[in-house]
C-alpha cells in the first residue's frame, strides 16, 4: 500500500472519528439526536469502507455474508423492538461488542504465537478478559430482563470473597501468559475463568438494576474495542472504544446521581434482595385513605384547570398511552389550559426513555422540562397529571430517612393543587415501596390502564 493510500486511510478514520464527536454530541438534546445518529452512521460507514480498503482484501464473499445475515438480523430487531424492551436489546448489543473484540483478541493470540511483543501481549490480554465478561455479564443481563433467569439478586454465602478470589486468579493467569506466552493451557484457562466472571458479578444484581449495569456494561465493551484497536494497530476502534467508553461511564454515573445510589450499592447492594436492601417497612408506615375518582371526575378537573404538568412515568411505557397524552394534552392547550411535561431522569426504565416516547408521538420538545426546570412550578399548578410515574414522584424521597430512596430528587407533583394519578392498582413500582403520595388529601386515584383511562377523558371531554 502506498503512503498516499495509507494517508487517505489515516484521514478517513479522522473523519470517521469527528463525526463521531459530533454525533454524540447532539444525542444530548432530543431535537438533535436524530441527527446526532444519522452523523454516527455515517462515521461508521467511513470507518468500515476505510478498513476494507486497508486490508486490501482479495475476496470479499465472506465480508458480505457476514453484513447481509448481521445486516438483517439488526434491521429486524431494530424494528420489531418495543421500547419498554430496549434494555434488552442493548444489552445483547452490549454482549457482542465485548463477545466480537475478544474472539478477534483470541485470534491474533494464535497468528502471532509465540511471538509477542509485550505492550502488544498485555492489550490483547485486556481485549480478553474485559470481552468475555462484558459477553457473558450481557447475557445474564438480557437473561434477567426477559424473565428466562429470575430478575432477583442471586446471593449465596461469601459470594463478594469468591468473586474476589476469582479476580485475583485472573489477575495471577494474565500475568502467567505474560510470563509463557505460548502456553495455551494457560491462556484458555484465563479465557474461561473470565467468561466465568462476567457471569458471577451479574446475577446478584436484581433486574431492576440492570439499566445501569448495561450501561456500565456498555463502558467495557468500548474498554475492550479499544484494546482490540491496539492489537490490530487500528485508530478508528480505538478512537470509537475510547468514545463508547467514556460515554458509558458518564451515563452510568449519572443514573446513580438521579437515583442517589452509588456504583457500589447498584453493585453490590442485591438492592431487590428478600429481607434486603428493600426497606418496605419503613416506607409502608403511610397513614390516609385512598380516595378513587372516576374519568369524569379527572375529566372535569381537567378541562376546568388554567395550567396542567403531566408527569409520565414506566407505566406509560407498559401503557403505550404517550399518543393518548398527547391528544389530551392538545385538546386542553385547545380550550385554554397551558400544559407541559415534567421528566424525571430516571423516570421509565433507561435513560431517556419519556423523551423518546413523547417525541414518537410529536411531543414538542419545547413543552418538556428537566426536573430542575420545572420543580419550583408544581407549587403554583392547578393540576399535576401523573401517567403510570411511582417512584420518581414518591415524597418518600424527601420524608422518610429509612426509605430506600430516601435522598433521590423526585418530581414534586404533590406541591401542586390537585394530584391526578393513572395507575392500575396500588401496586409499588421499581422499589418495592408503598408511595403517600396516593393517599394525600389533594390525589384522586384513577383506576385502570393509563391509555385505557385517558382514552376515556378525552371522549369525555370531546363531549
Ligand atoms: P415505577 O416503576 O416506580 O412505577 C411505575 C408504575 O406504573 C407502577 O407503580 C405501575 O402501577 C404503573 N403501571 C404499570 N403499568 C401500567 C399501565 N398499563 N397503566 C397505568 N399504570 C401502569 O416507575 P417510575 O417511572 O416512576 O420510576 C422509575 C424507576 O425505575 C425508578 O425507581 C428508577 O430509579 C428506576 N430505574 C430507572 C432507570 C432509568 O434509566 N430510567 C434505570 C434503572 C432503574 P400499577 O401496577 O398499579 O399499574
Amino acid at each position: 500500500m502506498t503512503d498516499v493510500m495509507l494517508q487517505t486511510v489515516d484521514l478517513s478514520y479522522l473523519a470517521a472519528a469527528v463525526l463521531f464527536m459530533l454525533g454524540l454530541k447532539k444525542l444530548s438534546s432530543p431535537a438533535t439526536a436524530r441527527a446526532g445518529n444519522g452523523l454516527s452512521m455515517l462515521g461508521m460507514t467511513i470507518a468500515v469502507a476505510a478498513t476494507l480498503f486497508k486490508q486490501e482484501i482479495l475476496s470479499f464473499n465472506l465480508i458480505i455474508i457476514g453484513v447481509v445475515i448481521g445486516g438483517v438480523i439488526g434491521a429486524v430487531a431494530a424494528k420489531r423492538v418495543q421500547m419498554t424492551a430496549m434494555p434488552e436489546m442493548i444489552a445483547i448489543l452490549n454482549g457482542c461488542g465485548g463477545g466480537a473484540s475478544a474472539m478477534v483478541a483470541v485470534s491474533e493470540y494464535h497468528r502471532l504465537s509465540p511471538r509477542f511483543e509485550t505492550f502488544l501481549l498485555i492489550t490483547l490480554l485486556l481485549s480478553v478478559i474485559v470481552g468475555t465478561v462484558t459477553f457473558t455479564g450481557s447475557v445474564i443481563a438480557f437473561s434477567k430482563l426477559r424473565g428466562i433467569i429470575s430478575g432477583r439478586p442471586i446471593v449465596y454465602t461469601a459470594q463478594r470473597a469468591s468473586n474476589w478470589l476469582l479476580g485475583i486468579v485472573v489477575i495471577c493467569l494474565t500475568i502467567g501468559v505474560c510470563l509463557s506466552p505460548a502456553n495455551i493451557s494457560v491462556f484458555y484457562g484465563l479465557t474461561f475463568l473470565s467468561l466465568l466472571l462476567g457471569v458471577l458479578l451479574v446475577i446478584p444484581i436484581g433486574g431492576a438494576d440492570m439499566p445501569v449495569v448495561i450501561s456500565l456494561l456498555n463502558s467495557l465493551s468500548g474498554v475492550a474495542v479499544s484494546m482490540t484497536g491496539f492489537v490490530l494497530s487500528n485508530n478508528a476502534l480505538i478512537i470509537v472504544g475510547s468514545l463508547v467508553g467514556a460515554a458509558g461511564l458518564i451515563l452510568t454515573r449519572l443514573m446513580c446521581e438521579a437515583m442517589n445510589r452509588s456504583l457500589t450499592n447498584v453493585l453490590f447492594g442485591a438492592f431487590g434482595a428478600v429481607g434486603k436492601g428493600v426497606d418496605v417497612a419503613g416506607a409502608a408506615a403511610v397513614a390516609g385513605t385512598i380516595k378513587s375518582y372516576t374519568v369524569e371526575d379527572a375529566a372535569t378537573m381537567l378541562e376546568n384547570a388554567g395550567t396542567v404538568i403531566i408527569t409520565p412515568g414506566y407505566g406509560m411505557a407498559v401503557a403505550q398511552a404517550q399518543h393518548a397524552v398527547r391528544e389530551l394534552a392538545s385538546l386542553l392547550e385547545n380550550k385554554g389550559v397551558k400544559v407541559r411535561y415534567a421528566i424525571h431522569p430516571v423516570a421509565g426504565r433507561m435513560p431517556g426513555h419519556m423523551n423518546v416516547l413523547l417525541a414518537e408521538a410529536n411531543v414538542p420538545y419545547d413543552k418538556l422540562f428537566a426536573m430542575e426546570d420545572i420543580n419550583a412550578d408544581f407549587a403554583h399548578t392547578d393540576v399535576a397529571l401523573v401517567v403510570g410515574a411511582n417512584d420518581v414522584v414518591n415524597p418518600a424521597a424527601r420524608n422518610v430517612p429509612s426509605s430506600p430512596i430516601y435522598g433521590m430528587p423526585i418530581l414534586n407533583v404533590d406541591q401542586a393543587k390537585t394530584v391526578i394519578v393513572l395507575k392500575r392498582s396500588m401496586r409499588p413500582g421499581f422499589a418495592g415501596i408503598e408511595n403517600e403520595l396516593f393517599l394525600k388529601d389533594n390525589t384522586m386515584m384513577v383506576f385502570g390502564d393509563a391509555k385505557e383511562t385517558l382514552q376515556k377523558i378525552i371522549a369525555y371531554i370531546k363531549g
